[in-house]
């Protein structure tokens, strides 16, 4: 994976900027021993690793301001990181670049239940906000499976969902305001607890920007009131096929799960191995399918998506009869990744989005892909939305297989865009699906998407390396004659 050139001259004055970002942010916030550096030197995207120039933790938005005027003035790169846990390598660090970490803006700042709202720094993590607030019976919707390590401020950069979003929609849709910090180390508040802005919708623009645009300081989201019920059945299919068509049956009924998650044999096995959630191991295909709201309606609801499934091939139904009995179904879905990890050394989770009705196809194509590969494949993923999970299992310590993951990851991308999908889900692009945009978006795409960059940040200094495939500089824009999508001179780097 090729990464901007670091900067030899930012490098050999390490010392000193050091030293001058402790007049910034006094006390610990400054790192620069290596095995302190050592934690920062990957994120979720484990297979890269490089120390970063200096990690730096800032306390309050003056600081985090004045470190960005600072960067900005001397031409130092910015990687702003919640709790590191991207599958895209969103966080990894670049050795003449800073880390700036959010972790010390660990605060609830306002819990406000007449607007249905909470205020907080981004630093918290998701879960950390529903257990604010739901002894008085409210949530955030979002759920990433991260949920308990990931930061409310990484899942407004990476527009993150949960098993949730299909009926309660994305960060994008829970969002209601942030505090943003420019490179220029401007102070913008943008939204707040009112439910539109004026003006163009830069809470959507700056949603799901990957740490590009600025640094995100403070998030006001939305507090929803906890369903009264919530019941979920397991179904078991012969055929991933059936499985599909249940799906599209589902939603074609009217019917909006509050979840409705599939797993493939493979992750069935690893997952029932692991935590015992009482999955049928006779099975191609499983769907858990969650209603949500009040009791009648939820048993009225169940009865219609069992009457689905079974017209749609289901040779088992198993619908949870208690609290404890809903939570076990789960169970086994949100330890789908660790499950994998116990029977493969290494894995490679990928992100991607369908249209639903082209999921037997993309799942037959992933099978003739995986002999191809001669790589293994488990597949979890959020049914109702289309977003795939495909986990590909290699061992890093065999020769070229990283390779033959990334090769055989990259295919199921563009398989995705193929059938009409994208290349993300909920993941972002990062590192590992940057120079995949090109199959998604032509040159003057790009381009178009690079002059938003350039009016925050042109300069490139925030997070370079990162989801353009040739993050040439600003200056240059409109200059480049690109011909039928390919650059002049390919090998230069233009980072
Ligand atoms: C086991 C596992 C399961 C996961 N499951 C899901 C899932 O179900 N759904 C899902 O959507 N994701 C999932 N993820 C991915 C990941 O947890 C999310 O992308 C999450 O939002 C990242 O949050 P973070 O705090 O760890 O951000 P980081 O990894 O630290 O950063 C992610 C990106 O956000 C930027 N960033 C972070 N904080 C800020 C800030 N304050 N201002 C500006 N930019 C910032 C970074 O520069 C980077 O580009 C999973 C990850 C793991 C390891």
């Amino acid at each position: 994976m090729e990464m901007p050139a670091p900067d030899k001259g930012v490098i050999a004055r390490r010392a000193a900027i050091a030293e001058e970002l402790r007049a910034i942010v006094p006390g610990e916030g400054v790192i620069v021993d290596e095995d302190e550096l050592r934690p920062y030197e990957s994120d979720g995207l484990t297979a890269y690793r490089t120390l970063p120039l200096i990690v730096c933790l800032p306390e309050t938005v003056e600081q985090v301001a004045a470190v960005m005027r600072y960067c900005k003035a001397h031409g130092i790169k910015i990687v702003p990181r919640g709790a590191g846990t991207s599958l895209s390598g969103g966080s990894l660090p670049l050795a003449d670049g800073i880390i700036l970490g959010l972790g010390k803006f660990n605060r609830i700042l306002e819990v406000d239940y007449d607007n249905r709202c909470a205020r907080v720094q981004p630093g918290v993590t998701n879960l950390a906000i529903t257990t604010a607030v739901q002894a008085d019976g409210f949530y955030y919707a979002p759920d990433p499976s991260s949920q308990i390590a990931c930061s409310i401020g990484g899942n407004v950069a990476e527009n993150s969902g949960g098993v949730h979003c299909l009926k309660y929609g994305l960060t994008t849709n829970n969002l209601l305001g942030i505090e943003l910090v420019t490179m220029d180390g401007e102070i913008l508040r943008i939204g707040g607890k009112h439910l539109d802005s004026a003006g163009y919708d830069l809470l959507g623009l700056l949603t799901g920007s990957e740490g590009l645009l600025g640094v995100v300081t403070e998030v006001t989201v939305r507090l929803l009131p906890k369903p009264s019920s919530a019941r979920a059945l397991l179904v078991g299919f012969p055929t991933s096929e059936a499985a599909g068509d249940c799906v599209a049956g589902i939603i074609a009924d009217g019917i909006i799960p509050g979840g409705m998650e599939m797993m493939d044999r493979p992750a069935i096995k690893a997952a029932e191995a692991f935590v015992q959630a009482g999955y049928p191991l006779d099975v191609e295909a499983l769907l858990i399918v969650e209603l949500d709201g009040p009791e009648a309606e939820v048993d009225h609801l169940i009865e219609r998506v069992r009457a689905i499934a079974e017209e749609k091939g289901a040779v088992s139904v198993r619908v949870s009869e208690s609290e404890e009995e809903r939570a076990r179904f789960w169970a086994g879905r949100k330890a789908a990744f660790p499950a994998i990890g116990r029977i493969s050394p290494d894995y490679y989770c990928m992100d991607g989005t369908i249209p639903r009705g082209q999921l037997p196809l993309v799942l037959r194509r992933m099978r003739e892909l995986s002999e191809h590969h001669g790589l293994g494949v488990a597949n979890v993923f959020h049914a109702g939305d289309g977003n795939l999970h495909p986990l590909i299992m290699y061992d890093a310590n065999k020769p070229g297989e990283l390779e033959r993951a990334e090769e055989f990851g990259g295919d199921i991308l563009k398989l995705c865009v193929e059938v009409g999908g994208v290349l993300t889900g909920e993941h972002g692009v990062g590192v590992e699906k940057r120079d995949l945009m090109g199959t998604m978006f032509n040159a003057d795409d790009l381009a178009q998407q690079q002059r938003v960059k350039c009016a925050f940040d042109p300069d490139g200094l925030l997070n370079p390396g990162k989801v353009f495939p040739i993050l040439h500089r600003c200056a240059e824009l409109g200059r480049m004659h690109i011909h039928r999508g390919q650059l002049p001179f390919p090998d230069l780097p233009r980072f």
